[in-house]
């Protein structure tokens, strides 16, 4: 994987390479950053990046990363700011099959009672990186059909690391250890320290974590770190747009709710022929117009939704009330900073709410409907929840009187 298929992230790539050029890199790195941001591909990248040869082409001796000779490393990466993607480093590095890049990740015991270690999964392992690279660990637990087995790096995967790295380097100057999640090593972590502390020469750790309280403090006090932002709005809208061929609409929608989470984005994506926008419609219809019978039908429908349908739900809902905000106080007809255009038929629905709410009403809405997924969230009974809703609406509309209460 080269830095451009890493979606978004420009600081952070521009960051790595500047340690690189400037030669501060340390021989152990912690990427940390939230789920479903490109804190995986962010290292598959740099691992491919660190081993090309052709960006390098120009010194026929790699001096090394880590400052032992100055003049040389400035020379050697030049200033190259990605991998080339076609020198036969970059093509081993983009199959994984790199024999300098290994990889450690949780895994679950192939027979009971023998501890797994990495490599006995490596070839599922390389297809799941390719295929679901912004995937989380329940992801890849469900893809090697874990169902309730916990993944674990076990002590014996320790063992193994510390072995592969006492060996020379096969074809490139470095040798690169990525471990994914290293909240799953637990104790026998403690096992990796003295080779993060004193590690052969030319070696680079990678560690790829998403929560910093449930790494070994002695691995993050030992390594360098790197937070890695989640995702923007308009980092999602662009990927979804380039990579899924979402329609602007769809994707600026999707972005809206996703919270910078861009797994998150590729499973709304996947139930996008959901209309929130139709049901949002209904929703006010039924709602303003007093039909208690078609409010019962709506009511019904939107409870047989599963719980995380009905959050999608009134998130979308409150997106569109946040882009009825910005049209009405800003006359701003760009969805946030995203420099996209609110699709006209998005703006049209925003414009029609505006006519009938006021500012104050539609502060209060929002203020339901957050309290509606906290309630969601703790199995609130999805009926009785969208009834109260529902009443609630009615009166924030049409007498603001729960304006005046809250
Ligand atoms: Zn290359």
């Amino acid at each position: 994987m080269q830095f451009e298929n890493v979606i978004g992230h420009s600081a952070t790539k521009k960051h790595l390479i500047d340690l690189v050029q400037q030669n501060r890199l340390s021989h152990a790195l912690l990427f940390l950053g939230k789920e479903g941001n490109g804190s995986l591909p962010m290292a598959l990248a740099f691992a491919q990046y660190i081993v090309c040869t052709s960006a390098k082409s120009e010194t026929p001796v790699q001096p090394a990363l880590f400052g032992e000779s100055e003049n040389l490393t400035a020379t050697k990466i030049s200033d190259a700011l990605d991998s080339c993607g076609h020198c036969p480093s970059c093509i081993k590095a983009r199959q994984f099959i790199h024999p300098d890049i290994h990889f450690s990740f949780p895994v679950i015991p192939k027979k009971s009672g023998t501890p797994p270690v990495s490599d006995d999964y490596i070839n599922e392992w390389r297809e799941f990186i390719s295929s679901f690279p912004y995937g989380n660990v329940f992801d890849w637990l469900q893809f090697l059909g874990a169902e309730n087995k916990q993944g674990n790096i076990t002590a014996e995967e320790c063992n193994k690391i510390n072995h592969k790295l006492s060996l020379k380097a096969f074809e490139s100057s470095y040798k690169i250890l990525i471990m994914w999640m290293p909240e799953f090593l637990g104790n026998s972590g403690n096992k990796l320290l003295k080779l993060i502390e004193e590690p052969p020469p030319d070696t680079i750790f990678i560690f790829v974590a998403q929560d910093e309280n449930a790494i070994l403090p002695t691995i993050i006090s030992r390594t360098q770190l790197i937070k890695i932002p989640s995702y923007t709005d308009s980092e999602i809208e662009e990927a979804l747009v380039k990579f899924s061929d979402a329609s602007v609409d769809i994707a600026s929608r999707i972005a809206g709710v996703s919270e910078g989470n861009y797994r998150e984005a590729l499973h709304l994506f996947q139930d996008s022929e959901q209309d929130w926008e139709e049901t949002v419609r209904e929703w006010l219809n039924v709602t303003l117009k007093q039909n208690i019978s078609a409010q019962v039908r709506w009511i019904e429908k939107i409870s047989q939704e599963g719980r995380e349908k009905q959050k999608q739900f009134i998130k979308y809902f409150i997106h569109l009330l946040g882009q009825a905000l910005r049209i009405r106080y800003f006359n701003e007809e760009k969805a946030g900073n995203t420099g996209i255009e609110i699709p006209k038929n998005i703006k049209d629905f925003a414009l029609r709410i505006n006519k009938i709410c006021s500012f104050e009403a539609q502060e209060a809405i929002i203020n339901e409907l957050n309290n509606a997924i906290y309630y969601i969230e703790r199995n609130a009974h999805p009926k009785m929840l969208f009834h109260a809703l529902t009443i609630r609406l009615y009166h924030i509309i049409k007498d603001n009187s729960l304006i005046l209460v809250n």
